[in-house]
């Protein structure tokens, strides 16, 4: 495949807009590769899927959904030990997707690639970059570099036209948590004020 073929990762359908946009303008021909097991639950990969799909058809592109599927044990064996150290986990989870996405695009003869994780202002956007470029010396490939977070308020203004599922949090559970912290705190102190007016005796059977 020679040109401006270009492999390009899809984390989701809101950060995919603007990606694809700058890329169509630019002449590049993309075929889209979703490929993200660390979205959890299950529902909410469904929700993504199909606003995934929504902006594939809309802004027509081609786009392939990895035949992995929804792969939870993968990740959460591969990040296990980084767990609860956000800059380590994120990186190891860079390192999933864009692999993956590398292999299938030498597989399938491209020798481009890129990423729509370079859109999101949230992103580690240089650990992703660095990533990427060493994984690309590694497989053989080339790496498409862009800073697409400049055309981030325009695409959020466009995914909410489009009326698409705008996630709340980044992918994995831990996010979601890290996400909600406050409204956990919250509940977590009233449920400890809610026990301790209980009269509960923890040394005589629950109960005085
Ligand atoms: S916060 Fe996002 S990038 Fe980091 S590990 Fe979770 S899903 Fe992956």
């Amino acid at each position: 495949m020679k040109g401006k073929n270009v492999f390009l990762h899809t984390c989701c359908g809101p950060c995919s807009i603007e990606p694809v946009t700058y890329l169509q303008k630019n002449h590049y021909e993309i075929t889209a590769f979703f490929y993200n097991p660390n979205i959890h639950p299950f529902k909410e990969f469904e929700r993504r899927v199909e606003a995934m799909r929504q902006i594939g058809s809309s802004l027509n592109f081609r786009l392939i959904f990895s035949p992995k599927g929804y792969s939870l044990d993968l990740w959460i064996e591969k990040v296990q030990k980084a767990i609860k150290e956000p800059s380590k986990r994120c990186r190891i989870c860079y390192e999933i997707r864009l692999k993956e996405t590398a292999m299938m695009a030498r597989k399938m003869k491209f020798n481009l690639f890129s990423t729509t994780l370079l859109y999101s202002i949230y992103q580690d956007h240089n650990a992703i970059a660095e990533v990427a470029h060493q994984i690309a010396n590694e497989i053989g490939i080339n790496f498409l570099y862009c800073d697409f977070r400049n055309f981030w308020k325009n695409g959020q203004k466009r995914a909410r036209e489009y009326g698409i599922y705008m996630q709340p949090y980044c992918g994995c559970i831990m996010s979601e948590q890290e996400r909600y912290k406050k409204a956990i705190k919250r509940m977590n102190n009233s449920f400890t004020e809610e026990f301790n007016a209980q009269d509960v005796n923890l040394d005589n059977n629950g109960i005085k």
